[in-house]
């Protein structure tokens, strides 16, 4: 039941807006309000917090269900409830819980930023400092990458406020826009996912009160990787849910197509070509879903996060580009949902862990 709800507002509201929200890269105000109202931004929240208390697989489900249709408004939904209100739920305290949970659920969006310009895949190499002044610390540096930064207004920020300690200085902090010394930088502009904002944050002397630490201070290390292990299983959903909108459009149009006096799909070696392609989103869908639910039956589940992401980001960019194929040349250009769906996979390889990454991730963990 959920994912038909979720289903029929992806087509119903959000499929009539993908080619334009692609086009001019903003994601529509009025969406991004009936994702709040739907209960889409707060699904593991818990109910006291204004969230619907369900299991992280519903996110999951969300998240594919809505990247069927526009994996930008994938991304917001799993950067909101996989990372930000996930370590809000983790590691906040009962009043950071109040304040930020209940905002998160209801009105506010939420980013997550990790990412430097200097320090990516070696993110505890960052350079963004923060110094104990007494009631509050003072931050500078910068952060590059971050989802959802032009529509956030709560903001899950990593810095290090001991760095002769290394990566045990790094700390997590709860921004506020608003908070002061605390700026938007440049927009980029981006081969997939356009609609996404993808900005680049600015810290001069971003004056953030004490109790605006999350967890304890030095511990943001452990945040952060422990907030990725669960996104990467989002970004997998996200992955699933491009390849699935894909082989839908892909199956209709060679039902469609006819050439040599029949449907293209008549042709053994086309329908070869279109079970691949299912059985390859099949295989990325189980290893999606197992990482999901023995995240929500407490087994440790890092390794099969990381071959979730691998694989399905993989399985992505090959079926949305065998569609491409199928098409012809109306797979090639903007009047076909096609070209979209491949742009959009893209990123998969790339954020919360390149692919180098979770590969190093599973080796380390099926060698030791
Ligand atoms: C659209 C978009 C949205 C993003 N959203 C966010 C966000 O919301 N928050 C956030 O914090 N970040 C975000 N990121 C940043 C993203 O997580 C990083 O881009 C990613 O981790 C890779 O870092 P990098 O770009 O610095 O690449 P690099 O780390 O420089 O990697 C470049 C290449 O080198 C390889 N490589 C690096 N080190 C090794 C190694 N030890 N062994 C083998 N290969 C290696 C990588 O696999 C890659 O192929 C986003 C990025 C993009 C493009």
């Amino acid at each position: 039941m959920f994912r038909a709800s979720v289903r029929e507002f992806a087509e119903g509201e959000l499929r009539p807006r993908v080619e334009s929200m692609d086009e001019h890269a903003k994601l529509d105000p009025q969406l991004i309000k009936q994702c709040f109202s739907l209960g889409l931004m707060g699904i593991e929240t818990p109910e006291e917090y204004g969230g619907a208390g369900a299991p992280f697989f519903n996110a999951i489900l969300a998240v594919e269900e809505l990247s069927r249709v526009d994996a930008s408004v994938g991304v917001l939904v799993d950067v909101q409830n996989t990372l930000v209100n996930n370590a809000l739920i983790r590691w906040g305290s009962p009043e950071q819980k109040q304040r930020y949970l209940t905002r998160l659920a209801g009105e506010s969006v939420g980013a997550y930023a990790l990412s430097e310009a200097g320090s990516g895949s070696d993110a505890f190499a960052m350079q963004t400092r923060a110094v104990d002044k007494g009631d509050f610390y003072l931050l500078n540096g910068q952060k590059l990458w971050i989802t959802n930064g032009i529509e956030a207004e709560v903001f899950i920020l990593f810095a290090n406020a001991n760095p002769e300690a290394g990566y045990r200085g790094i700390t997590s902090f709860i921004i506020e826009k608003g908070f002061p010394g605390f700026a938007i930088g440049k927009k980029e502009n981006k081969l997939g996912i356009r609609a996404s904002s993808t900005v680049e944050l600015i810290l001069e002397d971003c004056q953030v009160p004490k109790e605006n630490v999350l967890g304890e201070a030095g511990k943001g290390y452990k945040i952060s990787i422990e907030t990725l292990n669960e996104g990467r299983i989002g970004i997998g959903a996200q992955m699933i849910g491009i390849a699935q909108g894909a082989l839908e459009s892909v199956l209709a149009y060679t039902a469609e197509r006819q050439q040599f006096g029949k449907p293209i799909n008549q042709f053994q070696a086309v329908q070869f070509q279109l079970a691949e392609m299912a059985t390859d989103l099949e295989t990325a869908r189980l290893l999606v879903y197992n990482a999901a639910r023995m995240k929500d039956a407490g087994i440790n589940f890092v390794k099969e996060a990381a071959m979730a992401k691998l694989h399905s980001s993989r399985v992505a960019e090959r079926v949305t580009s065998k569609a491409i194929e199928l098409y012809g040349g109306y797979g090639y250009v903007k009047d076909y949902p096609v070209e979209k769906y491949w742009r959009d996979s893209k990123i998969g390889a790339i954020y919360e862990g390149t692919s180098n990454m979770q590969l190093q991730t599973i080796a380390k963990l099926i060698t030791k």
